[in-house]
C-alpha cells in the first residue's frame, strides 16, 4: 500500500495534520496508524469497585487511541507562549499564537461552541500574585471539559474516517528511508509513503528515540518535572478558578532558588491515576457538565529537574522516584499536608476524618519517603506562599498525591518546518520534545500539514 503521506499517532498532532491536509487538498491520501484503540472502544477498566485500580493494560486507553493522552484529558487549551512548548521558537510566536487561535475555531465549529475562553488580560490576580513573590503567567484557556472534548473528538473523526484511512491497535515498529520516501512497518504490514509525519506523544517517547538512534536523527534531553497533586475545597480556590479557570503561577523558592508551579488546575475535578509505561503517577481532571462535578479543586506542584553532562537520563530519574512511590504504596501514595509538615505518615483514619473527601482511592503513606528533600522542601515553600493568596491551601486536611511527574520527550534536532535531517520526515506534537500541550501539538499538526499541502500540489 502506498500513501502520499503517513501520519503515526492519532493524538492532537495527528489529528490536526490530517485536518488540515483534507482542508487544504482533499485528493492526497493519508494513512494514520495508531497504537490504540477507536475513540468509541477507550475505556479505563478502573471503576473504583471491582477494578479499583490500574492494571496495566497491554494499550492503556487514557494515553493511547483516537484523541491521544488528551481524549480524557480536561480538554484546556491554552493559547499561549509563556508555556506548553516552545513551538514559538520554531515558527515565531505570531505564527503559534494564530495557529492555536485557527485550531480554537475548528474546536468550536465541532461541538466545543458556547464552552467558556477564559484570559489573564486585566486581572488584579496578578498583582496579588506578585506582592507574594507569586508570577501569574499569562493565557487565554478554552476549557472544553472531558465531556466536550469528546464530543469534539468524535465529530473530528467523523468527518476524517470518510476521507483518510485510520488503522487503530496498529503500533508502527519501523520507519525507514527508501529512495523515494519512507518505509513503516507494522507487525503485519508494509506501507510506503513520499511524507511521513511522526506525532507519537508522551507515550511514544521510548520508540521515537529508538528510531532516531537507527536514523542518526540527533536529539537531546535533560529535563523532567516531579511533584505532586493537591486536592481542596473547591471553595479556596474559586476565586482564582472562577476568574481564570486556570491559573498557571510561578513561585522561586527561598532555599534552593528552585522553580515550582502550577500545573493543570482542575476545578471540581477529580484526581486519576495515569499509566507511563507501566508506571503508575497521578494526574487530574474535571467535567464541564456540574452533575460530573466534585467539592474539590486539584492543581499540581510541579519543581522542574534540569541535568547537565554527564546525567542525560532526566526521564528515568523520574520514573525511579515513581517507582519508589509504587513500590511504597503499590501505586499512588495520598498525604494530608498537615502529616507532612509533622513528619508522620497519613493512615486510612486520619485521611477519613480529614475534612477533604479524596477523589482518587490511593494509598496513605508518606510521601518525604519518595521526593527528594530539595523538592520537597521546595513544594511545602510553595503551598505556604500559595495560602497567601488562597487561605486555606496551607490547611493541615489539604491532600497531596504523589508522585506526579511530567516526563519530557527528548528534544529532536529539527528545521523551522519541524523537518528531521531526512527530508519529508516531519516530527511533531509532544514526542518531538517541541511540544506539551494540546494547543500546541495541534498547532503543530496544522502547521506541517500546510507545508506538505503546498509541496504536494
Ligand atoms: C490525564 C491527562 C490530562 C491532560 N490534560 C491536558 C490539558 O488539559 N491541557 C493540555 O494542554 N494538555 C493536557 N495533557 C497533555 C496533552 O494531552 C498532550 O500534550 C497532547 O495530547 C499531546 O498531543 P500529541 O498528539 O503530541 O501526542 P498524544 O496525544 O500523546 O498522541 C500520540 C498518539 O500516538 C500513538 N502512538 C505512539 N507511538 C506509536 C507508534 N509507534 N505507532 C502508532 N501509534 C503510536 C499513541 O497511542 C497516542 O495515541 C494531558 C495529558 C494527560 C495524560
Amino acid at each position: 500500500m502506498k500513501y502520499d503521506v503517513v501520519i503515526i499517532g492519532a493524538g492532537p498532532g495527528g489529528i490536526f495534520t490530517a485536518y488540515e491536509l483534507m482542508q487544504k487538498n482533499k485528493n492526497i491520501k493519508v494513512g494514520v496508524f495508531e497504537g490504540g484503540h477507536e475513540l468509541s472502544k477507550r475505556k479505563c477498566p478502573i471503576d473504583g469497585d471491582k477494578v479499583p485500580s490500574c492494571i496495566r493494560c497491554k494499550s492503556c486507553s487514557i494515553m493511547s487511541g483516537f484523541g491521544g493522552a488528551g481524549a480524557f484529558s480536561d480538554g484546556k487549551y491554552n493559547i499561549t507562549n509563556d508555556f506548553g512548548g516552545t513551538l514559538y521558537e520554531y515558527i515565531g510566536k505570531n505564527k503559534a499564537t494564530e495557529l492555536m487561535q485557527y485550531v480554537d475555531n475548528i474546536n468550536m465549529k465541532h461541538g466545543g461552541e458556547g464552552t467558556k475562553l477564559y484570559s489573564t488580560t486585566g486581572t488584579d490576580l496578578k498583582k496579588k500574585c506578585l506582592q507574594n513573590k507569586l508570577k501569574l503567567l499569562d493565557a487565554s484557556v478554552r476549557h472544553l471539559g472531558t465531556d466536550i472534548n469528546q464530543v469534539v473528538l468524535g465529530q473530528l473523526y467523523d468527518e476524517l474516517k470518510d476521507q483518510v484511512d485510520f488503522y487503530f491497535d496498529t503500533l508502527v515498529e519501523t520507519i525507514e528511508k527508501t529512495d523515494d520516501g519512507f518505509k513503516v512497518k507494522t507487525a503485519e504490514e508494509e506501507y510506503e509513503c513520499d511524507i511521513c509525519v511522526a506525532s507519537v506523544g508522551r507515550i511514544g517517547s521510548k520508540w521515537m528515540e529508538k528510531v532516531c538512534k537507527e536514523m542518526n536523527i540527533k536529539t537531546k534531553s535533560n529535563r523532567v518535572d516531579i511533584g505532586v497533586r493537591v486536592e481542596l475545597p473547591a471553595v479556596i480556590f474559586s476565586h482564582l478558578t472562577d476568574e481564570l479557570y486556570e491559573s498557571k503561577i510561578v513561585y522561586r523558592t527561598e532555599k534552593f532558588e528552585d522553580a515550582v508551579r502550577t500545573f493543570c488546575m482542575n476545578p471540581h475535578g477529580i484526581v486519576v491515576n495515569e499509566n507511563t509505561n507501566g508506571i503508575i503517577t497521578v494526574n487530574g481532571h474535571s467535567y464541564e457538565d456540574p452533575e460530573r462535578q466534585t467539592e474539590n479543586t486539584n492543581f499540581a506542584l510541579l519543581v522542574a529537574k534540569h541535568f547537565s553532562e554527564p546525567f542525560k537520563d532526566s526521564n528515568g530519574y523520574g520514573e525511579s522516584i515513581a517507582r519508589l512511590s509504587n513500590m511504597l504504596g503499590g501505586g499512588v501514595i495520598v498525604q494530608r499536608f498537615g502529616d507532612l509538615v509533622r513528619g508522620r505518615r497519613s493512615n486510612e483514619t486520619r485521611i477519613k476524618e480529614g475534612l477533604v473527601v479524596p477523589t482518587l482511592q490511593a494509598t496513605p503513606g508518606d510521601l518525604s519517603l519518595v521526593l527528594p528533600k530539595r523538592i520537597l522542601d521546595g513544594i511545602i515553600e510553595m503551598i505556604y506562599a500559595l495560602d497567601k493568596i488562597a487561605p486555606g491551601t496551607a490547611n493541615a486536611d489539604t491532600l497531596l498525591y504523589g508522585v506526579e511527574v511530567k516526563f519530557y520527550n527528548m528534544e529532536v534536532d529539527l528545521d523551522e518546518h519541524l523537518e528531521s535531517n531526512y527530508p519529508g520526515l516531519f516530527i511533531i506534537g509532544d514526542g518531538s520534545g517541541v511540544t506539551h500541550s494540546l494547543s500546541h501539538a495541534s498547532a503543530s499538526g496544522v502547521y506541517v500539514a500546510r507545508e506538505i499541502a503546498s509541496r504536494l500540489s
